[in-house]
């Protein structure tokens, strides 16, 4: 094994993780190589803080500021049908919905009549064309000496 994977086995010792024959081979190595050696205690070290730091903080803690935080709302579109607005502002929706709905309606009733009364006109008109049309005296063509030839 080289020295970067006794440096592995080092962090599974100090999380009581490694296995017993394992444990031989890492202190034999540590008793031949001082950089190793130097690993480990450097490694013994930041875990020893780790772990003080844990314990001065409880689990608990980690527990009761996940339940104040705020419950994160997720948009949906089923929600949107479900925000509460005030009945009279609903009321109110409703009436002006209606009277615009109305009003285009009536819009609507008004631009279909003159259109009715433009076509009436219209078909009026071209019956009136046709019988001028078939009122005017059939031309007559009558050919002309040219006597000056
Ligand atoms: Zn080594």
């Amino acid at each position: 094994m080289k020295c970067s994977d006794y440096q592995l086995c080092i962090y599974e010792f100090l999380e009581n993780e490694l296995k017993k024959e394992d444990r031989k081979l890492l202190f034999s190595h540590l008793g031949e190589c001082e950089a190793c050696r130097d690993y480990f205690s450097a490694a013994a070290l930041l875990n020893s803080t780790i772990v003080e730091d844990k314990n001065l903080f409880p689990e608990s803690l980690d527990e009761e500021i996940f339940s104040k935080l705020p419950k994160e709302k997720s948009f949906t579109f089923a929600s949107f049908f479900t925000v509460k607005i005030p009945a009279y502002l609903a009321y109110t929706l409703v009436a002006i919905v209606i009277l615009l709905s109305l009003t285009l309606l009536n819009e609507v009733n008004k631009y279909r009549n003159e259109l009715l009364q433009t076509s009436a006109q219209l078909k009026e008109q071209s019956k009136t064309i046709e019988l001028l049309y078939n009122c005017l005296p059939p031309v007559e063509v009558h050919p002309v000496k040219n006597t000056n030839l």
